[in-house]
Parts: structure tokens; C-alpha cells; sequence
């Protein structure tokens, strides 16, 4: 069923194809074809999609330079009656792209806004990654420095959690080496390059064999990627810090057997592992 209609006075944020022009939803089409005006990150960008599927609307700019000026433009617009379509360069946006700050802004508001999904590059590369998908953390872009990179990386060393990055194929090389160093060689990393594009290259290994096949194939510096990082393996015999603060709290009120008792009773952590870790900590 074709909805081509569109709502007075709602803010649509409508996601675009990160590569394949067919994966646009007919309800994007729709949408951008009937609404008001489209606020762009970059007109002549949008422009060309809009050209593609013969669709002549007005546009203007959105991006994170003048984001917050033109937020109270466009609640304007969406009180007197006007609906108005959001778009990125490429897929969803507010997803490392513009939007959050109007979006926010109009829910502040009660003003309607509402989502058209479509392509994202990060759900994207995570659902053919093999990685497990029941938990994972959107970690946005890598810094481009080594420093700055190493330290997120360190940051997350211990996270349970599947873990997507986006990050330039240029810097590659020296991304998977930093997760060598940081996280180790053996932890299972899967670069998604070039999604729904003519180059579409899902490669997953190990961090140091990934290493060595982008060492070894330039090709594969070439393009946009998203990196999947799998999560830290839980240590069985690891004390949750849940279970230490609340053995911190009782070793404050009684005597270390019987506050590891407790401790262990209500985490269902190994009563021997907590007075360990009491010992330790005198
Ligand atoms: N809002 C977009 C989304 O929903 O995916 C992401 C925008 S962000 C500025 C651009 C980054 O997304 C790229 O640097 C790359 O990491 C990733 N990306 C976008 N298109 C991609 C594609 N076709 N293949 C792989 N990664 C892509």
C-alpha cells in the first residue's frame, strides 16, 4: 500500500541509500516528493538523489554548521502548517551526521517528528558480520590519531558488547594495528568496506590476520568502511563490580567472613573469590 501523503506541521526524518540507489524506500520517495521543503546536510548532494528518481522539490541546508540557527526556522515553518523532510548525505541521519540538535529541539517543542528507516552503514555491516548481534554499542568514529585512537580502544579493552566503529579505509592499517596492540591479535574484528556499493568487500578474521591481508592488498584502503570489533570474552572466575561495592558497603559494617557471605550470597559470586579479593584490598 503507497501512502503519498504527507502530514502538516511534522518533521520527517527520512534515511537515504549509503551507496545502492535501490535500496531508497517508497516511502522515502513519497515523502520527499510531497512535503514542503528538504532540509539537507549538502543541497547539491541531495539535489542529485532527488534528480535520479525525477523528484523537484525545494531544498535547503542543514548541516553542523548552521544546525542550530536554522532549528527555530524550521519549528517555525512545522507551526504555521508546513512539513519538512530531514536528510543526510547518506543514510540515517543523526547517525554521525546532522539532526540531533533540531530533533531535540522540536521534542522540546511537541512538535511531531517522525522516522522514514532505511539504509544505515553500522546496522548494516553488523547484520552479515557473524559478530553476536543480541548486544552491541555504536561507538561512532575512531579518532584519527594514533593516541587519541589507542585510548578509546583501551577504554573499551574489557567491554563485553559487539562493538561498531566507523573509520576511513586510509587509516586502516594503522586502526588494525593499534587493535593489535591494544586488544591483541587474536580478537575477532570484521571490516564491512563499501556497502551496497560495486566494491562491497565483508572480510572478518582475527586482528593480526586482518593485519596482514590489508598489509598485503591496497584495494581495500580505498572507499568508506565500518569496523566491528567482538567483545571482550568475560573472565568466569571475575568478580562483578557490583559484587565489590556492595562488599565494600558491608566490610564497612561487619567482619570480612561474614561480609563475603553476603556479598556472595546476593551476586551469586564464589564466597572464596570475594575474601580473596578482601585480602587483597587490606
Ligand atoms: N548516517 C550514516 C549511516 O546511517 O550510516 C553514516 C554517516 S557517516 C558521516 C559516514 C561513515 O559511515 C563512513 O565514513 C563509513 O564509516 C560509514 N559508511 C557510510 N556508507 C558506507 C558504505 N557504503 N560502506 C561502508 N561504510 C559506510
Amino acid at each position: 500500500m503507497t501512502q503519498n501523503t504527507v502530514n502538516p506541521g511534522t518533521l520527517y526524518v527520512v534515511a537515504t541509500p549509503i551507496g545502492n540507489l535501490h535500496d531508497i524506500s517508497q516511502r522515502a520517495l513519497d515523502v520527499l516528493s510531497n512535503v514542503d521543503i528538504i532540509a539537507c546536510e549538502d543541497t547539491r548532494h541531495t539535489n542529485r538523489l532527488l534528480s535520479a528518481f525525477n523528484i523537484k522539490n525545494k531544498t535547503i541546508s542543514l548541516h553542523d554548521h548552521n544546525e542550530r540557527q536554522r532549528q527555530e526556522q524550521i519549528a517555525q515553518m512545522l507551526v504555521q502548517g508546513q512539513s519538512v523532510a530531514l536528510v543526510s548525505d547518506a543514510g540515517t541521519p543523526l547517525i554521525s551526521d546532522p539532526g540531533f540538535h533540531i530533533v531535540r529541539h522540536l521534542r522540546g517543542e511537541n512538535l511531531p517528528v517522525v522516522p522514514i528507516p532505511g539504509a544505515c552503514a553500522a546496522i548494516a555491516a553488523l547484520s552479515v558480520s557473524g559478530l553476536a548481534t543480541d548486544r552491541f554499542s555504536f561507538e561512532g568514529f575512531l579518532p584519527s590519531k594514533s593516541a587519541a585512537r589507542q585510548a578509546v580502544l583501551s577504554n573499551v579493552a574489557h567491554e563485553p558488547r559487539t562493538m561498531v566503529f566507523y573509520d576511513a579505509p586510509r587509516r586502516a592499517i594503522d586502526t588494525v594495528q593499534d587493535i593489535v596492540d591494544v586488544l591483541g591479535g587474536d580478537r575477532q574484528i570484521v571490516i564491512a568496506r563499501e556497502l551496497t556499493k560495486t566494491f562491497e568487500t565483508v572480510h572478518a578474521n582475527s586482528a593480526q590476520n586482518i593485519l596482514t591481508w590489508l598489509q598485503q592488498d591496497a584495494n581495500q584502503l580505498k572507499g568508506e568502511m565500518v569496523l566491528i570489533i567482538q567483545g571482550a570474552e568475560r573472565d568466569p572466575d571475575a568478580i562483578p563490580p557490583e559484587a565489590i561495592a556492595t562488599l565494600q558497603l558491608l566490610l564497612d559494617e561487619m567482619k570480612p567472613k561474614k561480609a563475603c557471605a553476603i556479598a556472595a550470597q546476593i551476586h551469586g559470586v564464589k564466597k572464596n573469590a570475594l575474601y580473596q579479593y578482601a585480602l587483597d584490598m587490606k
